[in-house]
């Protein structure tokens, strides 16, 4: 049941109503929009078709921001395909941290990779993809470290578990 990836302790409420738009492939992405006569395209790569799993994340520029930011939480190299990988978290057998540090890192990947094409498309400025990666790095350590979650004896592993999945 796909509610499992949004709906999670360490969530943000804004990245899980993003999240939960993408799932249900409501995001106004050009595909959508399209239908009202408005020209469209990729704003990271130039795809003439922005569709939902274009942008999660079969375009280069954001499958290269995925493979930095999930660095071995799956345990193999992951898909670009959007139905890939949401059957992937939702199947796949992961221990208790990293099926958490999974959903979070979607959460917040899917946020920011929205909110840069909605900067692309208003201010046209573009951020490099090493800097998004940071971006989501430092959301997912400042979420860990959100005392309220960070003190539980539970959860105490999982900066390290965070750290392990980005040594390589
Ligand atoms: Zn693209």
């Amino acid at each position: 049941m796909w509610s499992r990836l949004i709906w999670f302790q360490l969530r943000v409420p804004r990245f899980a109503f993003i999240t939960w738009l993408a799932v249900r492939d409501r995001l106004s992405t050009g595909h959508r929009t399209a239908q009202w006569g408005q020209a469209q395209y990729c704003l990271y790569c130039g795809e003439p078709d922005e569709t939902r799993d274009h942008l999660f994340f079969a375009c280069p520029y954001t499958f290269t921001l995925w493979l930095k930011v999930t660095g071995n939480l799956f345990g193999m190299d992951p898909d670009p395909d959007w139905d890939t990988t949401i059957t992937r978290l939702l199947t796949g057998h992961y221990d208790r941290l990293t099926f958490i540090l999974l959903r979070l890192v979607l959460q917040v990947t899917v946020y920011y990779i929205w909110r840069e094409r909605n900067e692309r498309l208003h201010n046209h400025v573009s951020k490099p993809v090493e800097h998004i990666a940071r971006l989501v790095d430092k959301t997912v350590r400042n979420r860990i470290t959100s005392t309220r979650y960070y003190l539980r004896p539970r959860l105490q592993g999982l900066m390290q578990r965070w750290f392990g999945a980005h040594d390589t």
